[in-house]
């Protein structure tokens, strides 16, 4: 997965703005012919979790705008600033409703010292009847 400088700074400014709610936003790319899955723009979106502290919720509204008429929507991103950038298990059970729409998941979290953003990446994958999340290498351009 590779995603740009550019993108990543949006990210990570998002991820500050936001703290110590959870920020979430969609992210928009595309999946080349060896697979290689290309993030190049992310656009924030308001998180309406009753408990923003802990959950994330993108504004349905504005959610349903995007998995409408935004054709090259290939993934979401939510941050955890509380905790580490690992699935939780109500990111998992989500995942479920909407998980078939995308093929990237990323989680960013905060460095130890808390200065910067920590960034994992996630493919979407089936697994029989459940969508899983597979840790994927993610590089910077
Ligand atoms: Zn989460």
């Amino acid at each position: 997965m590779i995603i740009t400088q550019e993108v990543f700074t949006a990210l990570e400014r998002h991820l500050f703005e936001k703290h110590p709610y959870e920020a979430c936003g969609i992210l928009l790319g595309h999946m080349d012919q060896h697979h290689v899955i290309r993030l190049l723009q992310y656009i924030p979106i308001p998180n309406t979790a009753p408990n923003p502290l802990h959950h994330f919720e993108l504004d349905p509204g504005i959610w349903v705008k995007h998995v409408l008429g935004t054709a090259n929507m290939i993934g979401i991103f939510h941050s955890h600033p509380n905790s580490s950038p690992y699935p939780s298990p109500e990111d998992l059970e989500s995942l479920q409703q909407y998980g078939t729409l995308l093929k990237a998941y990323l989680i960013g979290s905060l460095t130890y010292d808390k200065k910067q953003m920590e960034l994992k990446g996630y493919t979407i994958q089936k697994n029989g009847e459940q969508l899983t999340l597979n840790e994927s290498s993610l590089s910077m351009t």
